[in-house]
């Protein structure tokens, strides 16, 4: 089953001599179940990708598919409800609201629904990733690794059919970043999870299924279950 899929997406940004095609005409099929990387050199369209399969941004051409949703074809209240029930988000920033605790952060997207916690999901969630003394701290309190666990335990809360993650290691140290990266791994294996990841770091993209490299705005190579050295 394809989870998502860009057919001819193309991007640009500005016009005349300052246009920038960041996307040129890309294919890409996302299968459920499985975990991908987006490679490439910084400007080489890797966010502008993830940002139009996400449904956050809209292509200057070509179609997004989520399942069998074309994105382009929603209006506004059908595409905020695919943004929060269809997708979750993981940054490089963590963008937990510092006022609430991880408890509350975690579950935010279910009350912005209006939706019940599911309590077993909740705890097992919360299990695998270790936070259950944690419930009750302020993301201040929280070091950087256990901020992005909570905003991983938010982004899957609503069972997503995508979690995308942004650089969801960029700002973490090489521990915190391996429980990330296992957590991601684990929720794929054990969860069936859907996960689509940008990242220029080798060591992150080797827990993925595969590795899809981005150069100027179009896919020059992939790569299956590679190792560290391989990337
Ligand atoms: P990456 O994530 O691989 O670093 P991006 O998708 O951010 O690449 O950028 C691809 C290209 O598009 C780059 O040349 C970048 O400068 C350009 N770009 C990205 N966002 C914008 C924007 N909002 N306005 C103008 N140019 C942009
Ligand atoms: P909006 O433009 O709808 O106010 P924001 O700028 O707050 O959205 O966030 C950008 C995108 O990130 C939104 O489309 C939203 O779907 C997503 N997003 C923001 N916060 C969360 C969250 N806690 N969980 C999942 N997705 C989120």
């Amino acid at each position: 089953t394809i989870a998502a899929r860009a057919t001819g997406l193309t991007k640009t940004y500005g016009q005349g001599t300052a246009k920038v095609v960041a996307l040129d005409a890309v294919d890409f099929e996302v299968v459920q179940g499985e975990f991908t990387a987006i490679m490439g050199p910084s400007g080489s369209g890797k966010s502008t990708l993830m940002h139009l399969l996400a449904a956050l941004d809209t292509p200057t051409g070509g179609t997004v598919h989520i399942g069998d949703t074309d994105v382009a074809s929603l209006k506004d209240t059908p595409l905020t409800e695919l943004r929060r029930d269809r997708i979750g988000f993981i940054f490089q920033a963590f963008n937990l609201v510092p006022t609430l605790t991880a408890r509350e952060n975690i579950v935010l997207p279910l009350a912005i629904a209006g939706r019940k916690v599911d309590q077993d999901w909740f705890d097992r969630i919360v299990d695998v990733l270790g936070l259950a003394d944690r419930l009750t701290h302020k993301p201040s309190e929280l070091s950087g690794g256990q901020q992005q666990r909570v905003a991983c335990a938010r982004a899957l809360m609503n069972r997503p059919d995508i979690v995308f993650g942004d650089e969801p290691t960029g700002n973490l140290d090489s521990t915190s970043a391996s429980e990330v990266l296992s957590f991601l791994r684990r929720s794929v294996d054990e969860f069936g999870q859907t996960v689509v990841m940008v990242t220029h770091d080798a060591h992150a993209a080797s827990y993925a299924d595969r590795a899809v490299f981005l150069s100027d705005g179009r896919i020059v190579d992939e790569m299956r279950g590679a190792s560290q050295e391989d990337l």
